[in-house]
């Protein structure tokens, strides 16, 4: 029978404290909405702070094996206590389970709640410390996977790699940029967090880290994390944007010479150079790359944060202003949209951008008018043979073909832009990733 808790916001540890053993829900509500590739951390910890007092944890894999019919559902459940995380604000729950939240059945907590119950960022829940600060269950999800691959070990690498392979934790917490679109944006210093010894797995072959800025940890506390992560012989990777403005010779050497795991990402969120406070960001951000790329020859992305500024014209072209910036140092951009876009007139333009981009085998090979062409052919029904690595640069169709009526969404946002702002398509629309990458050149 679930409890009715006391606060349901965050987690409360003292009730886990009791002998008598509780049998623990777990809710990863991204996860039943719409699928992640990252395991939620903070329910990880929770599950091993509840399985280390001796209580009974699993992950549920499905409303529907709730049974949510209401009122029965409190008195009736399996469970003693639910504990639901929620990092996305897009994420949909079952309104059944809002009004067992609402109701104080089920504690709540992350990032997903912002707003949505009057919290702001100053207000949102952390963990408590013993909570915070214990091992990861990494075999929460375990169920879970083994219920979406049967078990199959290719469908497991493929699709939950990040569940099974990683050791994950936070090194360091905290920024000093007060990005006014994060939820670090009252933060004011880099502080250490957990040492690796907290969250490392020996079994698990590799590390991922989640720290919000690494790179603005004071020189001892970055070279001694450095240190640490070193010392475990494995791959490690960090998976926020890094912050490149704070570049240095030495970290660029340092990051060259580790066991780093994938691709180096950076973070590009800045373009207007008609505001002196935002161009002192792009020329810093400039100048970190060129420190980077001094040493450091292997893939490295940027992420391209769009339609946040604005949503018009100007964002557009800020937009292609930095993929071209990227292109001139050989960098790939990954374009990460803004909710905003949403209600931009150029809604399918930012997603066709992103949608170029954001896949590496076409962004090397095309321009953006490339990309929309061959889209408008698979539109039309016409499938050509790249044998040359040649793309068309205008729309053709063959002799005596009857194209549809219509063009895709993709050729027709392309177009319609260029319409209206000829100025801009004339600058940016055939850029080609291949023929600007000097470093590609130089081979
Ligand atoms: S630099 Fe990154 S972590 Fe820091 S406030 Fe900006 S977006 Fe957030």
């Amino acid at each position: 029978m679930l409890r009715v808790l006391k606060k349901n916001k965050g987690f409360d540890s003292t009730m886990f404290n009791r002998k008598k053993k509780l049998r623990v829900g777990i809710i990863d509500a991204d996860l039943l909405d719409h699928g992640t590739r990252h395991p939620n951390l903070a329910l990880e910890k929770i599950s091993g702070f509840c399985k280390a007092k001796g209580h009974e944890v699993r992950l549920i894999c499905d409303y529907g094996e709730l049974d949510l019919k209401i009122p029965f559902f409190p008195q009736d459940s399996e469970y003693d206590v639910i504990c639901l995380s929620q990092v996305f604000k897009f994420t949909k729950r079952p309104s059944e389970i809002d009004f067992l939240i609402k109701n104080k059945f089920i504690y709540y907590g992350g990032t997903g709640f912002l707003e949505e119950f009057n919290d702001d960022v100053k207000q949102l829940p952390t963990l408590p410390e013993e909570v915070e600060h214990h091992m990861p269950d990494y075999t929460l999800y375990d169920e879970y996977i083994k219920k979406q691959t049967g078990g199959d070990p290719k469908k497991i690498k493929r699709d939950y790699d990040d569940y099974v392979s990683y050791s994950i934790g936070f090194t360091t917490r905290g920024c000093i940029r007060h990005c006014a679109f994060c939820v670090n944006r009252e933060l004011n210093g880099v502080y250490p967090w957990s040492p690796v010894s907290e969250f490392i797995d020996e079994t698990r072959p590799k590390i991922y880290l989640w720290d919000d800025n690494i790179m603005a940890a004071p020189a001892g506390v970055f070279n001694q994390v450095m240190g640490n992560l070193i010392a475990t012989g494995k791959p490690f990777q960090f998976r926020q944007g890094m912050d490149i403005r704070l570049m240095t010779d030495e970290k660029a050497v340092l990051f060259k010479n580790v066991k780093y795991y994938g691709d180096y990402i950076f973070a590009f969120d800045h373009y207007r150079l008609d505001d002196p406070v935002e161009r002192k960001q792009v020329e810093q951000t400039i100048k970190g790359i060129e420190i980077w790329k001094k040493y450091v020859t292997r893939e490295t992305k940027l992420y391209v944060l769009v339609a946040f500024d604005s949503q018009d014209e100007r964002d557009i072209e800020g937009t292609f202003w930095r993929i071209q910036k990227l292109m001139e140092y050989g960098c790939l951009p990954y374009i990460m949209r803004f909710e905003e876009y949403n209600n931009s007139r150029f809604k399918t333009l930012y997603t066709q951008l992103a949608r170029w981009c954001n896949q590496p085998s076409f962004f090397k090979k095309m321009s953006f008018r490339q990309y929309c062409i061959r889209n408008e052919e698979y539109h039309q029904g016409i499938q050509k043979k790249v044998t040359d690595g040649k793309y068309p640069k205008k729309l053709k169709f063959p002799k005596g073909f009857k194209p549809k009526p219509t063009y895709c969404a993709c050729y027709r946002a392309m177009m319609e832009f260029e319409q209206e702002f000829p100025e801009i398509a004339r600058r940016y629309y055939d850029l080609r990733f291949e023929d600007i990458n000097p470093y590609k050149i130089k081979k």
